[in-house]
């Protein structure tokens, strides 16, 4: 059977590539991580979105959920709330440097879970929404760090190490924000609690990179953004 992982935070792109690997594979997991992260109300929308993926894909979706607390490591503003979230900055601003809503190494440390899941559960397709476009410029979701990685973990683990390798999939890698809303409503994506803002409010900021970045991919795509519609904010 045609099996995969999906590193699944329930935001913007890993929404995408749930219904995307929904479409693509005979079975899906997911794995959504709860890293002590200023915004876990993403959590309880992540669910929301599996229980609708469920019904419109009509297909059974086995999800985990794995806690680990990351603000014991601290240094970013995820993870540590003295620190703010940066508002407000404009395209050359995001361009400039690595901001401090990186969580160190934060998707090396989620791929090695996931990793270790995958080859437990014997699945051998392990799924991210990493893009290198309209992002925020974090390193560890380029496409040389998760080639690279994908070596690592056929090397290291006993699966690879005996002829089954691991693929890390990257469906989004080089897509603009825009292309992925309108890779997901190819494939009945549903962005209704889709949450992808740093806040940890409710309600999205609209100020935060994230919320900037998903409001100029809607925009550029022409769509309204399922979320706010919901919300009556559209
Ligand atoms: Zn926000």
């Amino acid at each position: 059977m045609n099996r995969a992982l999906v590193i699944y935070s329930g935001g913007l792109d890993s929404t995408t590539c749930l219904f995307w690997a929904l479409d693509e594979f005979d079975e899906v997991q997911t794995v959504t991580f709860d890293y002590n992260q200023r915004h876990k109300v993403e959590i309880e929308y992540s669910k929301m979105t599996l229980k609708l993926a469920q019904k419109i894909k009509k297909k059974k979706i086995e999800n985990r959920f794995f806690s680990l607390d990351l603000s014991q490591i601290g240094g970013s503003a995820l993870t540590d709330l003295s620190i703010d979230v940066p508002k407000n900055r404009n395209d050359k601003e995001m361009e400039k440097e690595i901001p401090i809503t990186y969580v160190p190494f934060r998707n090396g440390i989620f791929l090695s879970i996931a990793a270790a899941m995958a080859e437990k559960n014997d699945i051998s397709n392990i799924i991210g929404g990493w893009n290198m476009l309209d992002y925020s410029g974090y390193p560890d979701c380029r496409d040389n760090f998760l080639h690279t990685f994908e070596l690592a973990v056929n090397y290291g683990t006993k699966r690879g190490s005996e002829g089954k390798p691991f693929k890390i999939l990257t469906p989004l890698i080089k897509l603009k924000k825009s292309e992925i809303i309108i890779l997901g409503k190819k494939h009945q994506a549903d962005y209704s609690y889709s949450y992808s803002c740093y806040s940890g409010e409710k309600e999205p900021c609209g100020e935060c990179d994230a919320c900037l970045l998903r409001q100029k991919g809607f925009k550029e795509a022409g769509i309204k953004d399922d979320f706010l519609v919901r919300i009556g904010k559209a």
